[in-house]
């Protein structure tokens, strides 16, 4: 069975066409058939409702099951900022140099103890007949000092996990306890049940 996967990021393209192939299911996206996909405004409130949103709209305008994702950095200390808005955390969309930057300025003076924070990334499958299925997936750690090694993306060289930052970790070592990985052996198992 094909999914339409709403994003053309070819890191989770590859990701998820891994983790779901031993189900029989072969994840695509729109450019790969010869179609575009408009993006669609994410302005749910909740990492769920976001990646409702893109499943349904890929699902509507593709007419074939349909899958999103949509994930971020809570910070407990920043009472879970920046949250679903990681991404465009400094203003611009994806300047990662920038957004860690200025997690670091609103650190400054925090003890370890207190630099607590999460990764969260939630899935959501859409099909034709209008079944959903949203799982999530979470990973817990704190805020380092100073950026560390240069593995991974985003947030990655100020978290750190079992005494090691995610820029340290092979791309294998954070599939098995990151907030991805754990969303995506989640959704193995509802998909297992319903198809
Ligand atoms: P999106 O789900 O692709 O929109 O990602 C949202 C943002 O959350 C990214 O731009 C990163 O800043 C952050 N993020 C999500 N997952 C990770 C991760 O595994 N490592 C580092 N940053 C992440």
């Amino acid at each position: 069975m094909d999914f339409i996967l709403a994003s053309n990021n070819q890191k989770k393209l590859a990701e998820m066409q891994r983790i779901l192939a031993p189900l029989g299911i072969n994840v695509v996206t729109a450019k790969m058939l010869g179609k575009e996909l408009e993006d669609v405004e994410e302005n749910g409130a909740t990492f769920e409702e976001n990646a409702a949103i893109k499943a349904r709209h890929a699902c509507k305008e593709m007419h074939m099951p349909a899958i999103a994702d949509d994930s971020g950095l809570c910070v407990d200390y920043l009472d879970g900022a920046p949250g679903i808005y990681s991404a465009r955390f400094s203003g611009g969309h994806g300047n990662d140099e920038a957004n860690n930057d200025l997690l670091l300025e609103k650190l400054i003076g925090v003890p370890m103890e207190q630099r607590t924070a999460y990764y969260v990334c939630a899935i959501c499958c859409v099909f034709p007949d209008g079944r959903e299925m949203t799982v999530r997936g979470e990973c817990h750690g704190h805020i380092g000092f100073e950026r560390d090694g240069s593995e991974g993306f985003g947030y990655d060289p100020l978290f750190i996990v079992n005494g090691r930052a995610f820029g340290r970790y092979t791309a294998e070592e954070k599939d098995a306890i990151s907030h991805r990985g754990n969303a995506l052996r989640a959704l193995t198992n509802e998909l297992e049940k319903q198809l």
